[in-house]
Protein backbone atom coordinates (compact mmCIF):
# COMPACT_ATOMS: atom_id res chain seq x y z
CA UNK A 1 0.00 0.00 0.00
CA UNK A 2 0.90 3.84 -0.26
CA UNK A 3 1.80 5.52 2.67
CA UNK A 4 -0.90 6.40 4.67
CA UNK A 5 -2.15 10.10 5.69
CA UNK A 6 -4.94 11.72 7.02
CA UNK A 7 -6.97 14.85 5.78
CA UNK A 8 -6.84 17.63 7.78
CA UNK A 9 -4.60 16.31 10.14
CA UNK A 10 -4.19 19.40 12.55
CA UNK A 11 -7.86 19.02 13.02
CA UNK A 12 -7.71 15.22 13.99
CA UNK A 13 -5.06 15.44 15.71
CA UNK A 14 -6.41 18.56 18.13
CA UNK A 15 -9.79 16.68 18.78
CA UNK A 16 -8.63 13.30 19.23
CA UNK A 17 -6.36 14.90 22.43
CA UNK A 18 -9.37 16.66 23.68
CA UNK A 19 -11.15 13.70 23.66
CA UNK A 20 -8.26 11.59 24.90
CA UNK A 21 -8.59 13.53 28.03
CA UNK A 22 -12.54 13.79 28.03
CA UNK A 23 -12.21 10.00 28.44
CA UNK A 24 -9.98 10.36 31.52
CA UNK A 25 -7.27 8.77 29.47
CA UNK A 26 -4.38 11.41 30.05
CA UNK A 27 -4.21 13.97 32.66
CA UNK A 28 -2.94 17.41 32.35
CA UNK A 29 -0.69 17.81 29.95
CA UNK A 30 0.77 13.96 30.01
CA UNK A 31 0.50 11.76 26.61
CA UNK A 32 0.50 12.59 23.50
CA UNK A 33 -1.12 13.02 19.85
CA UNK A 34 0.03 13.02 16.33
CA UNK A 35 -1.22 12.48 12.46
CA UNK A 36 0.86 11.73 9.44
CA UNK A 37 0.01 14.96 6.56
CA UNK A 38 -0.32 14.31 3.10
CA UNK A 39 3.49 15.48 2.84
CA UNK A 40 4.57 12.78 4.71
CA UNK A 41 5.58 15.57 7.99
CA UNK A 42 3.56 14.76 10.66
CA UNK A 43 1.35 17.02 13.27
CA UNK A 44 2.36 16.37 16.76
CA UNK A 45 1.06 18.19 20.15
CA UNK A 46 3.51 20.39 21.64
CA UNK A 47 5.06 19.94 25.23
CA UNK A 48 3.31 20.80 28.32
CA UNK A 49 0.10 22.65 26.70
CA UNK A 50 -2.97 21.86 28.93
CA UNK A 51 -5.20 19.97 26.80
CA UNK A 52 -8.35 22.32 27.78
CA UNK A 53 -7.03 25.42 26.44
CA UNK A 54 -5.05 23.79 23.04
CA UNK A 55 -5.76 25.38 19.90
CA UNK A 56 -4.97 24.30 16.12
CA UNK A 57 -1.65 26.91 16.65
CA UNK A 58 -0.41 25.50 19.49
CA UNK A 59 0.36 22.02 17.03
CA UNK A 60 3.46 21.47 15.70
CA UNK A 61 4.46 20.18 12.47
CA UNK A 62 7.99 18.11 12.34
CA UNK A 63 9.70 16.76 9.68
CA UNK A 64 10.51 12.70 9.48
CA UNK A 65 13.94 13.69 11.15
CA UNK A 66 12.37 15.61 14.08
CA UNK A 67 13.15 19.09 12.31
CA UNK A 68 10.56 21.60 13.31
CA UNK A 69 8.56 23.39 9.91
CA UNK A 70 5.47 24.59 11.66
CA UNK A 71 4.45 26.39 15.23
CA UNK A 72 6.08 28.59 17.85
CA UNK A 73 6.13 25.70 20.35
CA UNK A 74 8.34 23.05 21.48
CA UNK A 75 7.13 19.16 20.07
CA UNK A 76 6.33 16.39 22.31
CA UNK A 77 9.22 15.40 24.04
CA UNK A 78 7.82 11.63 22.66
CA UNK A 79 8.61 12.33 19.55
CA UNK A 80 10.90 10.06 18.98
CA UNK A 81 8.22 7.42 19.78
CA UNK A 82 5.59 9.01 17.46
CA UNK A 83 8.27 9.20 14.55
CA UNK A 84 9.80 5.78 14.70
CA UNK A 85 6.25 4.23 14.70
CA UNK A 86 5.68 6.08 11.40
CA UNK A 87 8.91 5.14 9.92
CA UNK A 88 8.50 1.58 10.40
CA UNK A 89 5.06 1.11 9.17
CA UNK A 90 3.82 3.12 6.12
CA UNK A 91 0.03 1.94 6.90
CA UNK A 92 -0.28 4.13 10.13
CA UNK A 93 -1.66 7.59 10.10
CA UNK A 94 -2.11 8.28 13.56
CA UNK A 95 -0.10 7.39 16.95
CA UNK A 96 -1.25 8.47 20.51
CA UNK A 97 0.83 7.53 24.13
CA UNK A 98 -0.72 7.74 26.97
CA UNK A 99 -0.42 6.87 30.76
CA UNK A 100 -4.18 5.57 30.85
CA UNK A 101 -4.77 4.03 34.50
CA UNK A 102 -4.96 0.27 34.08
CA UNK A 103 -3.00 -0.53 30.80
CA UNK A 104 -0.01 1.62 33.04
CA UNK A 105 -0.18 -0.59 36.29
CA UNK A 106 0.38 -3.70 33.99
CA UNK A 107 3.43 -0.97 31.97
CA UNK A 108 4.69 -0.56 35.89
CA UNK A 109 4.53 -4.48 36.61
CA UNK A 110 6.09 -5.75 33.30
CA UNK A 111 3.09 -8.27 32.65
CA UNK A 112 1.96 -8.04 29.31
CA UNK A 113 -1.90 -7.64 28.76
CA UNK A 114 -3.63 -10.73 27.44
CA UNK A 115 -6.30 -10.77 24.71
CA UNK A 116 -8.86 -12.10 26.95
CA UNK A 117 -11.94 -10.88 25.53
CA UNK A 118 -13.95 -12.02 22.74
CA UNK A 119 -12.80 -9.56 19.58
CA UNK A 120 -9.87 -7.88 21.47
CA UNK A 121 -7.68 -9.16 19.11
CA UNK A 122 -10.02 -8.30 16.33
CA UNK A 123 -8.46 -4.27 17.08
CA UNK A 124 -5.70 -4.99 18.84
CA UNK A 125 -4.08 -8.12 16.63
CA UNK A 126 -3.47 -10.28 20.29
CA UNK A 127 -1.64 -9.62 23.48
CA UNK A 128 -0.54 -6.90 24.33
CA UNK A 129 3.32 -6.85 25.43
CA UNK A 130 5.70 -5.13 27.21
CA UNK A 131 8.92 -3.27 25.65
CA UNK A 132 12.06 -3.18 26.65
CA UNK A 133 12.71 -0.33 29.46
CA UNK A 134 14.16 2.72 27.82
CA UNK A 135 14.03 6.21 28.97
CA UNK A 136 11.57 8.73 28.38
CA UNK A 137 11.62 10.69 25.04
CA UNK A 138 15.08 8.24 23.68
CA UNK A 139 15.47 7.59 20.37
CA UNK A 140 15.64 3.86 21.82
CA UNK A 141 11.93 3.61 22.95
CA UNK A 142 10.94 4.04 19.59
CA UNK A 143 13.05 1.56 18.62
CA UNK A 144 11.95 -0.67 21.66
CA UNK A 145 8.34 0.10 20.92
CA UNK A 146 8.28 -0.77 16.92
CA UNK A 147 9.46 -4.18 17.94
CA UNK A 148 6.20 -4.79 19.50
CA UNK A 149 4.34 -3.23 17.00
CA UNK A 150 4.62 -5.19 13.64
CA UNK A 151 1.41 -7.28 14.02
CA UNK A 152 -0.22 -5.16 16.79
CA UNK A 153 -2.06 -2.06 17.82
CA UNK A 154 -0.40 -1.27 20.82
CA UNK A 155 2.41 -1.75 23.13
CA UNK A 156 2.75 -1.22 27.00
CA UNK A 157 6.07 0.53 27.61
CA UNK A 158 7.88 -0.90 29.99
CA UNK A 159 7.65 1.05 33.87
CA UNK A 160 6.20 3.91 31.91
CA UNK A 161 2.63 3.93 29.61
CA UNK A 162 1.17 2.63 26.35
CA UNK A 163 1.49 3.30 22.74
CA UNK A 164 -1.23 3.01 20.41
CA UNK A 165 -0.83 2.96 16.39
CA UNK A 166 -3.94 3.34 13.60
CA UNK A 167 -4.66 4.42 10.52
CA UNK A 168 -6.04 8.11 12.27
CA UNK A 169 -5.59 9.49 15.57
CA UNK A 170 -9.17 8.38 16.14
CA UNK A 171 -8.64 5.09 15.09
CA UNK A 172 -5.68 5.04 17.91
CA UNK A 173 -7.91 6.79 20.48
CA UNK A 174 -9.92 3.52 20.14
CA UNK A 175 -7.34 0.89 20.50
CA UNK A 176 -5.99 3.09 23.42
CA UNK A 177 -9.84 3.46 25.11
CA UNK A 178 -9.96 -1.16 24.18
CA UNK A 179 -6.69 -1.64 25.46
CA UNK A 180 -7.54 0.04 28.97
CA UNK A 181 -10.65 -1.38 29.26
CA UNK A 182 -9.37 -4.76 28.88
CA UNK A 183 -6.44 -3.93 31.41
CA UNK A 184 -8.86 -2.75 33.90
CA UNK A 185 -11.51 -5.99 33.14
CA UNK A 186 -8.17 -8.61 33.73
CA UNK A 187 -7.14 -6.87 36.70
CA UNK A 188 -10.28 -6.81 37.86
CA UNK A 189 -10.94 -10.68 37.04
CA UNK A 190 -7.25 -11.65 38.69
CA UNK A 191 -9.36 -11.11 41.93
CA UNK A 192 -11.28 -13.84 40.63
CA UNK A 193 -8.83 -16.49 39.77
CA UNK A 194 -7.85 -14.65 36.43
CA UNK A 195 -8.84 -14.71 33.34
CA UNK A 196 -9.53 -18.09 31.24
CA UNK A 197 -7.73 -17.68 27.67
CA UNK A 198 -9.60 -17.91 24.62
CA UNK A 199 -9.54 -20.91 22.12
CA UNK A 200 -6.72 -20.50 20.39
CA UNK A 201 -8.20 -21.13 16.94
CA UNK A 202 -10.76 -18.05 18.01
CA UNK A 203 -7.79 -15.44 18.59
CA UNK A 204 -5.63 -16.68 15.78
CA UNK A 205 -8.99 -15.96 13.17
CA UNK A 206 -9.62 -12.91 14.58
CA UNK A 207 -5.87 -11.75 14.85
CA UNK A 208 -6.19 -12.58 10.83
CA UNK A 209 -9.51 -9.51 10.61
CA UNK A 210 -6.65 -7.63 12.53
CA UNK A 211 -3.89 -7.63 10.00
CA UNK A 212 -6.61 -7.55 6.84
CA UNK A 213 -8.20 -4.62 8.59
CA UNK A 214 -4.71 -2.42 9.41
CA UNK A 215 -3.46 -2.31 5.43
CA UNK A 216 -6.93 -2.47 4.34
ZN1 LIG B 1 4.87 9.34 28.71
Amino acid sequence: MTVRFVEDARRAVLETAQELLAKGLVEGTSGNVSARMADGNICITPSSVDYRVMTLEDLVVITPGAEVVEGERQPSSEKHLHLACYAAFEEVGGVIHSHAVHATMFAVARKPLPAAIDEFTVYVGGDVAVTEYTPSGSVEMGVAAVKCLADRGAALLASHGMVAIGKSPADALHITAVVERTAEIVQGSMALGGPNPLPYKQNRDFAGVYQYMRTA
